[in-house]
């Protein structure tokens, strides 16, 4: 088979490293890449927000199936129009991208569907959401109804928060992602994603893991794309894990199905446990990155298979294999990242870093220049390993972070340290 994908992150780094090493695999090319994807895929110049010249490029090349990366060309419709071409492509249309793309939308199908959900109400004006959280009272989420780069949430912790986030998204902030707000109740409670794979009909569960948003240790700082993961999480215990697949998961699929339009590809579910059970935050519509990274290392099964079965609905029964081992990515990025940072700077000892025992290294933000690796955006690497617990796999990717020489980077240096605790805890 020919393989297009599409993106340049460590999460596409991650695909593109499992995608090729599927005997299944004739010819992999990534748009754009990135120099570590170059590794394991051709990397070509297609502005993929073009969507005539991505099909253009799939025709000239008899590409078989296209698998896209992140949210920005599924919310733009680029699997409808690869459909309407006659190409496969692996990722929701853009009326199921609403998942991610409307948290109204996504709300409302809660209550449609009885998803375990906070109590909302979705709002066009200043002056009534401002009154509603008034009656409310803090705590409360204020969030943009559409996307937002990831910032589009504001976990309000008074009520002059909550007014001033109010004000903040209906001056246009977001621009037309913020025409609509969605007030949401406040859950508390562990947060932990889900990922499921879905073919319109049905869904089978991918696997758990928490991420890492605030930029610095003990979750401090702003919120970032992700600063680390791991997977899975022992807070996802067998029972949780049922009860997100029956009262989340298959029922999401079932609206979805219900309401005409199907949602095929990754679902990644926000959950909070809370003392009332699982309770959905939100929707994401592709893998997480850096979620993504530690599911590909644990993946034992051939990924092209299942994502071709996604494709032609062809999910039930189907026997997707886990490695039970733990996964952990700590993700590097440029000094000053979330804010501005430097770029063209020069990472060294990667290939002594890759030498440690259950490590992988994957890029995110990363050219080749001369020979040389500089790094090329905020999030530049993520250095991830496997081991027989969280703590293991931990120990290996700092053994693996201390062997790079890049001064002007840096990491959190405390991905994990929950399950890290609950496995001091059990010892
Ligand atoms: P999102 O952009 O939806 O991922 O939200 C960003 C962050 O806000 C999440 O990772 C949660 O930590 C937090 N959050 C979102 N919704 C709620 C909620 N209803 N209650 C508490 N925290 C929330």
């Amino acid at each position: 088979m020919n393989i297009l994908l599409l993106g340049s992150g460590g999460r596409e780094h991650a695909l593109a490293w499992k995608i090729a090493a599927s005997p299944l695999v004739a010819k992999l090319w990534c748009a754009p890449g990135n120099a570590g994807i170059a590794r394991e895929a051709e990397c070509v110049a297609l502005n993929v927000a073009d969507h005539a010249a991505v099909i253009e490029f799939c025709k000239r090349n008899a590409v078989d199936l296209v698998v896209v990366g992140p949210e920005t060309p599924l919310a733009a419709g680029i699997v409808d129009d690869l459909a309407a071409a006659g190409i496969k492509a692996f990722g929701p249309r853009k009326q199921a991208a609403q998942l991610e793309g409307s948290k109204g939308f996504t709300k409302d199908l809660c209550s449609e569907f009885n998803i375990p959900t906070g109590a909302y109400r979705r709002f066009d004006n200043a002056n009534d959401a401002l009154a509603y959280v008034r009656a409310q009272g803090a705590p409360i989420v204020v969030k943009a109804d559409g996307l937002a780069a990831g910032k589009g949430v504001v976990v309000a912790m008074t009520l002059a928060e909550a007014e001033a986030a109010i004000a903040m998204m209906f001056e246009g902030a977001f621009g037309s992602a913020g025409a609509e707000v969605v007030i949401e109740e406040y859950l508390e409670g562990r947060e932990i994603s889900f990922f499921a794979l879905c073919d319109g009909d049905t869904a089978i569960p991918l696997a758990s893991a928490q991420d890492h948003k605030r930029v610095f240790d003990h979750d401090e700082g702003p919120n970032t794309g992700g600063m680390g993961a791991y997977s899975p999480t022992p807070f996802v215990t067998p029972e949780v894990h049922d009860q997100i697949m029956a009262r989340i998961i298959l029922p999401t699929v079932a609206g979805m199905k219900s309401r005409g339009i199907p949602f095929k590809g990754v679902l990644y579910a926000g959950v909070m446990l809370t003392a009332q059970g699982p309770k959905l935050f939100e929707y994401n519509v592709r893998f997480g990155d850096p979620e993504c990274q530690v599911l590909m290392l644990r993946m034992m099964s051939d990924i092209v298979p299942a994502l071709l079965a996604a494709c032609d609905g062809q999910l039930k029964n189907f026997d997707l294999r886990w490695y039970p081992e733990p996964a952990l990515t700590v993700v590097m990025a440029a000094r000053g990242y979330p804010g501005d940072y430097a770029k063209g700077t020069r990472i060294d000892g990667l290939d002594e870093a890759a030498k440690v025992e259950g490590v992988e290294i994957f890029h995110a933000g990363t050219v080749a220049k001369d020979g040389a690796v500089l790094a090329n955006g905020g999030r530049v690497l993520n250095v991830c390993a496997m081991g027989k617990t969280v703590t293991e796999a931990r120990d290996r990717a700092y053994q693996a972070v201390d062997r790079i020489k890049w001064p002007d980077g840096f990491c959190r240096r405390d991905i994990a340290w929950q399950a890290v605790e609950a496995e001091k805890a059990k010892a």
